[in-house]
């Protein structure tokens, strides 16, 4: 680093330590003005001629037109991969399939640092969490994959698995290129091809994923992106020469979902909303706990399914953690998505930030004592304090409803009877955490808890070895490992 650019450190008694901004490099990033869909190998203009904007959520800024796809756009796209799965993609030596998963994975990397950068533009995510987070596992998720292409016989020893077909995927905007690539790369392991349709707020890293599917010679038609709204979203469900449905997203729109495809021998995956345990007990290490329930809620602004929404602290060290979790609180950095020292981005959407401010009011009306750190927001763009709600009581709907946003409430609990009872009496089970110095422990409640996964002394960690799913109103189905490749096959 040169002398000039040396990094200004200056103390402000009401926030703390405040670093010069060290934001990343924007200038390498080319965006169209305008994308269409991504059909059978080449972006095509939307069939209404319509078209909507992404915006920057850190500066309401717009980035780039998005064709709004209908009916029409998915016929077209469910065409041309029926006719690549009947012609090409069903027909092609598993290895060779495997070849083009293995490419797609490199030019992930090599691409690494300009996706991070859409990524944290498009989504409001900080950089460091899409550089070191998103990209990487969206490149492993491939690579993962790629291995199991000619190999799914020893996958599931004596069966013939064999391929669905058209894969329809539909996905959040809470991890656009992870979530495509999580859906992508098992489908097409498996033989599939796909239709992928992206979320409205969040369009711009599938395009540049087609850009990259494009490059890497895919055979046209494997991988077809129809940009849209919910109205696209079903015109794919409903679809039928779809033989499959993965839809990662909200409860509600799972249940439409899973309505829709009742009795038509579509096979589904849902994976959907949250609302995890995090559980303290007394003998737990408390300043990794306290790392990992920050990590668990407030990186990613909350926008995460299995965010460690519920916080539980065993009775006896409530104080001294709530304590160590306040003055963490305070040094967490909430701005600039692309400085790399912001540790809280921006909110997603204006929706999204006025559902959160929602249940803000409604915490304290509820009668849960607020607490929020007293450093700066920005004043434009879409941001949210990191905020705690104390004496938060099982009943309260902050506690159980998924607020997705950086929002966490605390209840204390005495014995692992009691703890275990509240962290299950929700409707949801996709995830929780345990704190603990007892291993017998935790796999008592790795047993007990409804959650599809569960973390000891760590949070949100991932791997594309280990499946992924949920319980109850969490969805069903898995994706990740090897359980992940029996969602796309008939075995
Ligand atoms: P969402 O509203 O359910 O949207 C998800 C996707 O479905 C979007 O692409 C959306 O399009 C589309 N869609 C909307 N209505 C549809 C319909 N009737 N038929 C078909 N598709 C439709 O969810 P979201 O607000 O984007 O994402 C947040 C939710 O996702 C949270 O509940 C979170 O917990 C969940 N999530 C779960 C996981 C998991 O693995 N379990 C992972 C990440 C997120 P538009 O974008 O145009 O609305
Ligand atoms: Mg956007």
């Amino acid at each position: 680093m040169s002398k000039k650019s040396k990094p200004e450190i200056t103390l402000n008694f009401n926030q703390g330590w405040q670093y010069a901004p060290a934001p990343e490099s924007s200038d390498h990033i080319r965006l169209e003005k305008k994308y269409g869909h991504f059909i059978n190998g080449e972006f095509v203009a939307p069939a209404s001629g319509k078209y909507f904007t992404s915006y920057n959520p850190s500066n309401e800024k717009p980035l780039a037109d998005v064709g709004k796809g209908d009916a029409r756009d998915m016929d077209k796209a469910v065409k041309a991969a029926k006719t690549a799965y009947d012609k090409v993609w069903k027909k092609m030596p598993a290895a060779e399939r495997g070849k083009y998963l293995y490419r797609i994975a490199r030019m992930i990397q090599e691409r690494a640092r300009e996706l991070a950068v859409i990524e944290s533009m498009d989504g409001g995510k900080p950089i460091r969490e899409s550089r070191d987070i998103d990209v990487p596992l969206a490149a492993a998720h491939f690579f993962y994959y790629a291995g199991w292409a000619d190999k799914l016989e020893y996958a599931f020893p004596g069966r013939t698995p064999e391929p669905l077909g058209v894969a329809g995927q539909i996905i959040p905007w809470n991890f656009p290129l992870l979530m495509a690539a999580w859906k992508i790369a098992p489908a097409l392991a498996c033989g599939n091809t796909v239709v992928l349709k992206p979320a409205e707020s969040t369009p711009l890293t599938a395009m540049k994923l087609a850009e990259i599917i494009r490059d890497s010679g895919l055979p046209p038609g494997v991988v077809n992106i129809v940009n849209g709204f919910g109205d696209a979203g079903a015109a794919l469900v409903n679809h039928k020469d779809v033989a499959k449905i993965a839809f990662t997203g909200s409860t509600d729109v799972g249940k439409i979902i899973q309505k829709a495809v009742a009795g038509t021998g579509k096979k589904l995956t849902l994976e959907l909303g949250g609302k995890a345990a995090n559980i303290v007990f007394e003998d737990a290490p408390l300043d990794q706990a306290v790392e990992g329930i920050i990590n668990g809620i407030f990186f990613n602004q909350g926008h995460v399914c299995c965010a460690g929404s519920r916080l539980f602290v065993q009775e006896g060290v409530a104080d001294k953690l709530i304590r160590k979790l306040k003055d963490r609180i305070e040094t967490l950095r909430v701005g600039d998505p692309l400085d790399k020292n912001t540790d809280v981005g921006a909110i997603n959407s204006k929706e999204q930030l006025e559902k959160i401010s929602y249940y803000i009011g409604l915490g304290k009306e509820e009668g849960a004592e607020m607490w929020q750190p007293s450093g700066n927001i920005p004043q434009t763009g879409y941001f949210c304090r990191p905020t705690l709600f104390l004496n938060a009581s099982q009943s309260h709907r902050i506690v159980q409803e998924e607020i997705f946003g950086p929002v966490l409430t605390i209840q204390t609990f005495r014995t692992v009877e009691e703890v275990i009872e509240k962290a299950n009496n929700i409707p949801y089970g996709l995830s929780a955490g345990v704190w603990t110095d007892k291993g017998s422990r935790i796999f008592n409640l790795t047993g007990k808890l409804r959650a599809g996964v569960v973390w000891a002394n760590t949070y949100n960690k991932f791997d594309p070895v280990s499946p992924f799913g949920g319980y109850k109103e969490s969805g069903f189905g898995r994706e990740g490992g090897v359980q992940g490749l029996a969602a796309y096959l008939k075995i």
